[in-house]
């Protein structure tokens, strides 16, 4: 094997529970598995969130709706994204509830004839998708319910800057938000009404409404990008490969393309089969990026290739090499007292740990424990 994904689904339960601690009685949640459930695998985290206690499932594609009912996952099933007639057919035909946020899109699902949940979003300040004007979105809420086959389900919202907490746009946002539900919900008082992302979840309980909807926390990444822990979240992925390779590099030998890395002293180098092809981003070439062999951070060596990477040993310990052919290298996760996580290497990167989980290819195979 040369490298594998390893996915712990009682962390993600865990930390669904740890995620509904906050919240009123009567508030639920859902958990947010789009993207592959963020690259750890959409059933298999679907299944641990609900027994971690979230009522609903969001994803983004009518498709991946699809896959989650062909698994047998039958909890209520809310499809984010823009689609098309023939997508809106299959996610309706999924079972799944839909959002719209424009006069045409809810003319287009009037035109299909059937009947359909759907959730009207407002935009209160991301600038994606979501009605702008809170005046024509109440008259699309009017609409909807009005009609004979649609049934106005919910009130959405999603918050741009719910990470950062200096910033207070998140409170003018949730103010514009909360205004235009309390006047929509006058009119139609049976919807669910939902918003806060993970973020959000910790930062202000004004926010979770009727429903919440985590992602990256629910994987156990912080989604203040700093650290799992300052959350009591539980990384749910650990990503191995091994060493494939060892061999001694005199000074002024070089590792990889470009000769990104020559070795000022006598050194050793191992070989690891897992490259930007599997999602080890070839930006974390000479950013002081580290894995860990035998519980010991061991720095990249040269430029990260498509297959594999390059990795600095060091100079042999009295004499002998520690390390073996086929010892686990670990690239996310704990190895010991070390570990290094997707916050970590999103830092390296100058992104998010988002990603960095969504990023792990499709050849890294996933195991479910
Ligand atoms: N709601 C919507 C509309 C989203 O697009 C996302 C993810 O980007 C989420 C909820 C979950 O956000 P997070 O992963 O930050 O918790």
């Amino acid at each position: 094997m040369r490298a594998v994904a390893r996915v712990n689904v009682a962390a993600i339960e865990r930390n669904v529970a740890r995620l509904r601690e906050p919240l009123a009685p009567g508030t639920a949640l859902c958990a947010v598995v789009k993207a592959d459930g963020y690259g750890h695998g959409a059933v298999q985290a679907a299944r641990a969130a609900l027994a971690g206690g979230a009522r609903w499932l969001a994803v983004v594609t009518a498709g991946e709706a699809t896959a989650l009912r062909r698994a047998g996952i039958d909890a209520r099933l809310l499809v984010m994204g823009p689609l098309t007639d023939p997508e809106l057919d299959e996610a309706l035909d999924a079972g799944a509830e839909v959002v719209a946020w424009e006069p045409a899109g809810i003319e287009r699902l009037l035109a299909r004839g059937r009947p359909a949940a759907v959730h009207l979003k407002l935009d209160s300040g991301m600038g994606r998708l979501g009605q702008r004007d809170p005046d024509l979105a109440r008259q699309l809420a009017d609409r909807i319910a009005g009609a004979a086959h649609l049934r106005l389900s919910g009130l959405m919202t999603h918050f741009a800057t719910a990470d950062d907490r200096d910033d207070d746009f998140f409170d003018r946002q949730l103010e514009r938000f909360a205004t235009w539900v309390e006047r929509v919900r006058a009119d139609h008082p049976d919807v669910v009404v939902h918003a806060a992302n993970s973020a959000a979840i910790l930062r202000d309980p004004a926010s979770h409404f009727d429903l919440v909807r985590p992602g990256v926390a629910i994987y156990g990444m912080d989604p203040f990008g700093v650290d799992p822990d300052d959350q009591r979240l539980e990384p749910a992925l650990e990503w191995r490969s091994r060493l494939v390779s060892i061999k001694p590099c005199d000074p002024g030998d070089s590792v990889g393309y470009g000769r990104r890395f020559v070795a000022d002293r006598a050194t050793r180098i191992g070989n690891v089969p897992v490259g930007y092809a599997d999602g080890v981003r070839r930006g974390l070439t000479g950013r002081g990026a580290e894995v860990l062999v035998r519980g010991r951070r061991v720095p990249f060596a040269g430029t990260v290739s498509m297959d594999s990477i390059g990795i600095d040993l060091g100079p042999l310990a009295d004499g002998r090499s520690v390390e073996e052919i086929d010892d686990a290298v670990t690239v996310l996760g704990r190895d010991g007292e070390q570990r290094i996580t997707a916050e970590e290497l999103a830092r390296l990167l100058d992104t998010i740990n988002y990603e960095i989980t969504c990023g792990i290819g499709p050849r890294v195979p996933r195991r479910y424990h």
